[in-house]
């Protein structure tokens, strides 16, 4: 009986400190008391900072681009370049351009696939707004809006315009964006090694759920390393990773 009371009595200690939020703030009593709070108060302000993944900011490695969140009409990444990678054709496209960082990481995955005995070729980068409001526009002319929208984004929702993302290919599937290239020996070796680089396949199979697309082993998605590890050994989605998960 002495033990059930000493229950309650810890039970709705437990009740008060737990509503806390909606009782006006006391002043602490004692010093040892202020000191406790600020130390509470400093944890919970890094955790908060450790959890605060920037994915709205356009600039941002993270920034999640899908069919909730678009990129503003006029965003253009200031830092594109040409990687010095394979292309599987020669003339000069604003589609062979990658952000800076991006582009030096994917020369680097490019080398170590070489080295593994994969040859890699990089078939589309970045990508501006005007041009996937062509190419979305074509697409609707083509198969009608609703049909269009399973496989093409709405401008301004398209990954490509952050300039973070390639779409890679092998001659073993005719240098096709298909999924038959994650069957592929360089589709697997790159699904098992982007991460080492700050890659990612951005939508994986199982996730179209959560994406929002279809299974795309070719679409490399640069998040840096310390993300890409992340979603890699978690087994996430960008989405889940930056919290935006949409209910
Ligand atoms: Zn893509």
């Amino acid at each position: 009986m002495k033990n059930y009371a000493l229950i309650l009595s810890f039970l709705s200690l437990f009740i008060i400190a737990g509503c806390s939020d909606s009782l006006p703030e006391e002043e602490p009593t004692t010093k040892e008391e202020a000191q406790e709070i600020d130390e509470i108060e400093t944890e919970e302000q890094a955790e908060k900072e450790k959890n605060d993944i920037d994915y709205t900011s356009p600039d941002s490695l993270t920034v999640l681009v899908n069919k909730e969140h678009a990129l503003p009409e006029d965003y253009e990444p200031k830092d594109l370049v040409v990687p010095d990678v394979r292309f599987p054709f020669i003339e000069d496209d604003p589609k062979k351009q990658l952000r800076k960082e991006a582009a030096e990481a994917l020369e680097k995955l490019f080398d170590e696939a070489d080295k593994a005995g994969h040859e890699l070729f990089a078939q589309s980068g970045y990508r501006s707004y005007e041009r996937q409001e062509a190419i979305y526009a074509a697409n609707v002319a083509e198969d009608g809006e609703e049909a269009a929208n399973q496989y093409s984004a709405r401008p301004g929702e398209s990954e490509h315009q952050t300039g973070l993302v390639m779409d890679i290919t092998s001659a073993s599937v005719d240098f096709l964006l298909v999924q038959e290239f994650g069957d592929t020996p360089e589709g697997q070796w790159v699904a098992e090694h982007a991460h080492e680089f700050g890659f990612i396949v951005r939508y994986d199979q199982g996730k179209e759920d959560i994406t929002g697309y279809q299974y795309e082993p070719w679409h490399l998605r640069y998040v840096g390393k310390e993300a890409a590890t992340i979603i890699y050994e978690e087994n996430l989605t960008l989405e889940e990773y930056v919290g935006a998960v949409e209910d």
